[in-house]
């Protein structure tokens, strides 16, 4: 399965000089959705995750299904204002933006192992904002698996004390 070719890559979207990597044309194609889940699935097995966390919204489209492979649950690390019950919120720079996320406090137990799951490492700003929320709430990350990875932008380097993988490079 050649992942890549569902990829589409629209320049200068959403301001000028950001290569968007629009994925969902893997989305729209089963085939290519499962594949997907079940390689990120694989990358997570054997760490004993307790919960996934994905960030509003595309974390939502892969950490769903892949917790539901691993069999545990989904909680989401939402834009402020969506979360009804009391929250943690912290701020970030996005690449083309600014951003906060928001995580509601009892939604994780003290040591409980969470797989962060994204669709895309850009500048790391939101993949960082996420760790701090699940650590704030008492969660151990051990893992944080992607789609997609954009290597220039150096969001790697941000989260280097923790076990990363990437599904497809650029
Ligand atoms: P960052 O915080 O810079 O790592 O940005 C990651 C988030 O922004 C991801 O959740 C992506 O959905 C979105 N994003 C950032 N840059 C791009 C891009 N070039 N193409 C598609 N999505 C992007």
């Amino acid at each position: 399965m050649q992942l890549k070719d569902y990829v589409t890559n629209v320049p200068d979207f959403p301001k000028e000089g950001i290569q968007f990597k629009d994925i969902t044309p893997l989305i729209a194609d089963g085939q290519a959705l499962r594949y997907a889940v079940k390689k990120l699935s694989n990358y997570a097995r054997d760490k004993e995750v307790d919960l996934v966390v994905g960030p509003d919204a595309r974390g939502f489209i892969f950490g769903t299904p892949i917790a539901v492979e691993l069999g545990v649950g989904f909680i989401p690390v939402r834009k402020p204002g969506k979360l009804p019950r009391e929250t943690y919120t912290e701020s970030f720079n996005l690449e083309y933006d600014q951003a906060s996320l928001s995580l509601h406090k009892d939604d994780i137990k003290a040591g409980q192992r969470v797989l962060i799951v994204d669709d895309l490492l850009a500048t790391g700003g939101t993949i960082e904002a996420t760790i701090r929320l699940v650590e704030k709430a008492g969660g151990n990350v051990v893992g944080i698996a992607f789609l997609i990875e954009l290597a220039a932008l150096k969001g790697k380097n941000k989260i280097s004390n923790y076990p990363v993988f990437s599904l497809l490079t650029y």
